[in-house]
């Protein structure tokens, strides 16, 4: 296939930074490349190849040496938000956070004030309804258009079409659309809840810095916390070569930059087989294992 480069690093492309290639990679930057993605889709449908689309790479741990599918890369930036009417445009690939910042600085629209320092582009924060401190991406959703890649038709989804619930969407449940872009209107203030915390403080001081993906379990239920969990198994500041849980937030599984996914592997079955025996509680992961398995 004439697009795709081959064997190419991609070890940047997910926070974790485990050593990892691609068999076939293409980085998509302008909408006129759009056609070439339908038919790098059919072309991979036909030999029978996986695709994994990546924006920035804050939600995946890659458990592979090579990828033998199609990994796209976005790449596609750019937005527009009109002062009077205070609708936002943005394309697939722009960081929240830097939208949220220069919303502040320049248009001195704070409603996605709780976005500046969350990791990650518009498309993988639509994906799964992220949200922090409580205000949620689909509270300000209208409306996404998108690339159905069964017909290579574009469409747009409205809000109701979404199926927006907690840390997900109908782009994570039916997995068959691309996001292109998406339009927020940020005239009315709408949050889960409130939260007095200060939220870039919070980002700057108290969260744990290097390579991870945010929590990496879902907590169980809401009174039981998977950090609290694998504290009380002891495996906070636990290493297992280059893996290791953060002392800061036991539920941060970090990547010391000199391991490989085997050893992210080890100490996420390590914990939840010592959560299951001790608490009979079985851990499930938040961030998404990419493996080679059809
Ligand atoms: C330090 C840190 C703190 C975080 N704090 C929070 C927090 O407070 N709250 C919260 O909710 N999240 C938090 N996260 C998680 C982060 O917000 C999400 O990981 C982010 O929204 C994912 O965006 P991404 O661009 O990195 O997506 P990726 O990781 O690149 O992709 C995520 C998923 O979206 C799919 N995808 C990517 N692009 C497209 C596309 N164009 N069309 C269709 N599917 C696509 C991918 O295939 C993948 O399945 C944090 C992450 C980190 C590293």
């Amino acid at each position: 296939m004439q697009y795709l480069e081959q064997h190419i690093d991609i070890t940047y492309l997910s926070n974790y930074k485990t050593p990892a290639t691609a068999r076939w990679y293409f980085e998509i930057s302008s909408q006129q490349e759009l056609g070439k993605i339908f038919e790098i889709i059919q072309w991979a449908q036909s030999k029978d190849l996986k695709i994994l689309w990546i924006s920035w790479g804050t939600n995946m741990l890659f458990a592979f040496d090579e990828y033998e599918g199609v990994v796209i890369k976005n790449s596609l930036t750019g937005w527009d938000y009109n002062k009077e009417s205070k609708i936002l445009k943005t394309f697939w690939s722009e960081s929240i956070w830097m939208i949220a910042e220069k919303l502040e600085n320049v248009y001195c629209q704070d409603l996605w004030h709780r976005f500046i320092w969350l990791p990650g582009s518009v498309a993988g924060a639509v994906y799964w309804n992220a949200g922090c401190f409580g205000l949620e991406i689909e509270n300000n959703f209208v409306s996404c258009e998108v690339l159905d890649l069964e017909n290579g038709q574009v469409s747009t989804l409205l809000k109701n079409d979404m199926n927006f619930k907690y840390r997900d969407s109908i782009l994570k449940q039916e997995r068959k659309y691309f996001i292109i872009s998406a339009i927020f209107d940020l005239s009315k203030k709408v949050e889960k809840y409130h939260s007095d915390i200060d939220n870039i403080d919070f980002r700057e001081n108290k969260q744990p810095k290097g390579n991870s993906c945010w929590s990496f379990f879902k907590n169980p239920s809401r009174d039981i916390s998977a950090w609290f969990l694998i504290e009380k198994v002891w495996l906070k500041w636990h290493k297992i070569w280059g893996a290791y849980f953060s002392d800061k937030h036991a539920n941060f599984l970090m990547h010391d930059g000199h391991g490989t996914y085997k050893d992210m592997l080890q100490l996420i079955d390590v914990a939840q087989e010592k959560v299951e025996k001790e608490f009979w509680i079985k851990i499930e992961n938040e961030v998404q294992i990419i493996t080679n398995k059809k």
